[in-house]
């Protein structure tokens, strides 16, 4: 079969974490693996991690969650039954109505409760463990500061969390802002929750430094290689073969739109992803892939399923040529900038339709 290859390097996972867990002190380094671990694989990641020592793990929805710990409950090489069991697995979106409670509850799953109905409904399902959100200033999740007062006791506090809006503005007023009112916010808690760790931190506000790290760090895209993790190990590779190659004259157009124009006779190479396997149609014209190093530039639009470029200049290509879309020469940061987005997306567009490899399992 001719389709693209994925690669998500492993080992570079693991290096991203310890590089994480050394500047975050002795804070724990815990891990967003939410929107299928960006798109890497959440149960290979966070497998791999569990491995590495990595204790605890961040989703959005109750969903991935569940999924999650039926896939520690497995079976798998890169971690231990018993390092996979002792992971605990908090679910950043909360907990919205009593059937997530009691899947949260059979399945040991701690909901960051982010509002003071949603902690009603936890205590009176009789949850256990969870996570208090507050909000410093994103106002996105969290109780609001006024609300903190009204928080009940006797609730199984084990973290009080908070997310900042600007980390990867190091000098942003708003990181010391919310690191204020997180502090303050989180001492007013401290009677009702005595045994909670405290974190404010994603990967940027682990790279602003101690005052950031509290007992618990969550660190996400730095894990997979993203910026603004800058010392990161680049953890995915993309190759995609070349599909068809054709010759065409001076004053031919390609794709839809007749968006452009050959001004010269020109040899078109056709590549099989598409906007729907995370090549953003915004990337029309306006994206570079790599034969052996050298540049070879995407021309007409993005379809669903397909690409084109210009491979004149590249006569050593032939039909079932792999070209690198992401690796040594592109980092998912470079390819975002070339479709006006952030790594971020580019990752967790990242296409179902690849063939995956995973390398560096340790056996
Ligand atoms: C996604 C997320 C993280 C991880 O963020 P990165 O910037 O990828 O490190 C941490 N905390 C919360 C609340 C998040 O939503």
């Amino acid at each position: 079969m001719i389709q693209p290859l994925l690669t998500i390097d492993l080992g570079a996972v693991a290096a991203n974490w310890r590089a994480l867990d050394a500047l975050s002190g002795s804070a724990e380094t815990a891990v967003a693996v939410k929107a299928n671990g960006y798109g890497c694989g959440a149960f290979e990641v966070a497998s791999a991690l569990a491995g590495a020592g990595c204790r605890s793990f961040f989703v959005a929805t109750v969903e991935e969650g569940a999924a999650l710990r039926g896939a520690f409950n497995g079976h798998d090489h890169r971690s231990s039954m018993e390092e996979r069991a002792a992971s605990s697995i908090y679910i950043l979106n909360g907990v919205a109505d009593r059937g997530e409670s009691a899947v949260a509850i059979a399945l040991d799953l701690r909901p960051c409760l982010n509002h003071l109905g949603q902690i009603e409904a936890w205590r009176l399902s009789e949850g256990g463990a969870c996570a208090l959100q507050l909000d410093s200033g994103m106002s996105r999740l969290g109780l609001p500061p006024a609300e903190v007062a009204r928080v009940p006791d006797g609730l199984d506090v084990r973290l009080i969390m908070s997310h900042l809006s600007c980390a990867d503005e190091p000098d942003h007023h708003s990181n010391e802002t919310q690191r204020s009112r997180f502090i303050e916010n989180a001492d007013a808690l401290r009677d009702r929750a005595p045994d909670a760790q405290l974190s404010l931190a994603a990967t940027g506000g682990t790279l602003l430094g101690g005052a950031y790290h509290f007992d618990l760090v969550r660190c996400g895209v730095g894990i997979y290689g993203g910026h603004p993790f800058a010392a990161a190990q680049p953890v995915v590779t993309l190759e995609t073969p070349i599909l068809q190659i054709r010759d065409i004259p001076e004053g031919q157009s390609v794709g839809y739109g007749w968006s452009w124009t050959a001004d010269r006779p020109v040899r078109i190479g056709t590549l099989p992803l598409g906007y729907a396997d995370g090549m953003h149609r915004a990337l029309s014209n306006g994206a570079t892939l790599y034969n052996r190093g050298k540049p070879v530039h995407l021309v007409g639009r993005v379809s669903m399923d397909l690409i084109t470029l210009d491979l004149t200049g590249h006569e050593d290509l032939q039909v079932g040529d792999m070209l690198e879309v992401l690796g040594p020469h592109q980092t998912v940061d470079a390819l975002a900038e070339a479709a006006g987005t952030i790594g971020y997306e580019i990752l967790t567009s990242l296409g179902h339709r690849y063939a995956r490899r995973y390398t560096d399992i340790t056996v």
